[in-house]
């Protein structure tokens, strides 16, 4: 069985292909990649998928309603459904500085929930 996958790790964007083979070092075979980078990211992907995720939060006391956040690494993918539901149930209160960690360590992670902007108090 092969797998198609274009590499996110720079914009170069290769399209590797990725074969399960029990004779290579790590079991798969990876072909398209133009470094290194790429076949850890395809073994990565098929061992142990992760993600940034980039959302907002509700917030109380600014001019807006909800504050832009991401993590602050990448989060296993598995775990990104009930994370939002954390992130989703979870209020902070202006002022926020950028940087901020507002959900540390999530559903046991160590993985930060952090403000990407300022917000000041109204
Ligand atoms: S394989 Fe290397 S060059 Fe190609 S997209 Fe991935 S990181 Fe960039």
């Amino acid at each position: 069985m092969t797998k198609d996958l274009v590499c996110i790790v720079c914009p170069v964007g290769c399209r590797l292909t990725i074969e399960k083979d029990d004779t290579a070092e790590n079991g798969y075979r990876i072909t398209g990649n133009t470094c290194k980078r790429g076949i850890n990211y395809a073994i990565e992907e098929m061992t142990h998928p992760t993600r940034m995720v980039p959302t907002t939060v509700k917030i109380e006391q600014a001019f807006l309603k909800r504050l832009p956040v991401r993590t602050d690494r990448p989060i296993d993918k598995k775990l990104i459904f009930e994370a939002m539901k954390v992130i989703n149930d979870f209020t902070c209160i202006a002022p926020i500085k950028m940087g901020d960690v507002l959900i540390e360590n999530i559903l046991g992670t160590e993985v930060n929930i952090i403000a990407t902007r300022s917000m000041d108090k109204v």
